[in-house]
């Protein structure tokens, strides 16, 4: 058979295929995620060898071990500390750093208020699928009213944050959201935040099927993911969501757009410019 060449975009030439088969549950909003991913790489066209990805631990932190690129899985909550070092010391590198909920905002949350503060030319992807999923199903940060955990056994009391708010309050340059639903917004929106010349937080909705997902009763994947219609435009699509994914009505796209001075460039001139001085 001839196969015809094309530009399209093939995850596969982004992947370590002896890895597979992948450890995702069957129907995980994980896996789109990082489709996107890999599609915004694509048509940007990053070199490989000029992409770094730094993960975290959790279902997202393993996403990082399937890219065939320069790949650091680093200890819970640090990909952002990891990637700061990173970006100060090699500025030729793109850096994407993939993280979770709890990740990033428990046990990471001093270091993404950080990051965002420093405005450090990367892209932190965070996806949040409202529970830590690897570890048992455990309650997070972002685990909505009244759902149940593994520890939230009669039902959440504990608000939710609202990631891309504190984002924007800690002073990152590039702040959105988008749902997995609509992959080719969400590719568009990681290419945005890969161009962004700061620090760009993208959150991600995403479904942990097989652990929140039964626990909850949510139903079947498909039926997850169309849910997200209902949290992200409930009017726009005249459907009728009983039992909406997340309780409140979420804005996705492009959140926040922050032309701040780039840390590692000023730090740069910085010293070139005290080196001066004292010469
Ligand atoms: S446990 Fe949840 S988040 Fe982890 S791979 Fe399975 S469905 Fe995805």
């Amino acid at each position: 058979m001839v196969k015809i060449k094309s530009d399209a975009f093939e995850i596969r030439d982004y992947l370590r295929a002896d890895l597979f088969p992948h450890f995702l549950c069957p129907g995980c909003g994980h896996g789109i995620a990082l489709r996107a991913m890999l599609w915004a790489i694509d048509e940007l066209k990053i070199e490989k060898d000029r992409l770094a990805i730094v993960s975290g631990i959790g279902c997202s932190g393993r996403l990082g071990a399937y890219i065939d690129a320069n790949t650091f899985h680093v200890t819970h909550g640090r990909p952002l500390a990891f990637a700061t070092g990173m970006a100060l010391a090699r500025p030729d590198l793109e850096i994407l750093v993939i993280t979770g909920d709890g990740d990033c905002l428990a046990i990471g949350g001093n270091h993404l208020i950080h990051a965002c503060r420093r405005n450090l030319k990367m892209t932190c992807v965070m996806l949040n699928n409202e529970v830590y999923g690897m570890t048992g199903g455990q309650v997070s940060p972002t685990t909505t009213d009244s759902r149940l955990t593994t520890t939230t056994p009669l039902g959440n009391t504990e608000p939710a944050f609202d990631a891309c708010k504190l984002a924007e309050a800690a002073g990152a340059g590039l702040v959105g959201r988008e749902v997995t639903l609509q992959t080719p917004s969400l590719k568009n929106l990681i290419k945005e935040g890969l161009t962004h010349p700061g620090f760009a937080f993208i959150e991600v909705i995403s479904d942990c099927t097989e652990i929140f997902g039964r626990k909850n009763e949510l139903g079947s994947s498909p039926e997850m993911i169309l849910r997200q219609k209902g949290a992200m435009r409930p009017d726009s699509y005249g459907n009728v969501v009983d039992r909406p994914f997340r309780p409140n009505v979420f804005e996705t796209g492009v959140l926040v757009r922050n032309d701040r001075p780039e840390y590692a460039a000023s730090y740069r001139r910085h010293v070139i410019a005290a080196r001066k001085q004292t010469a």
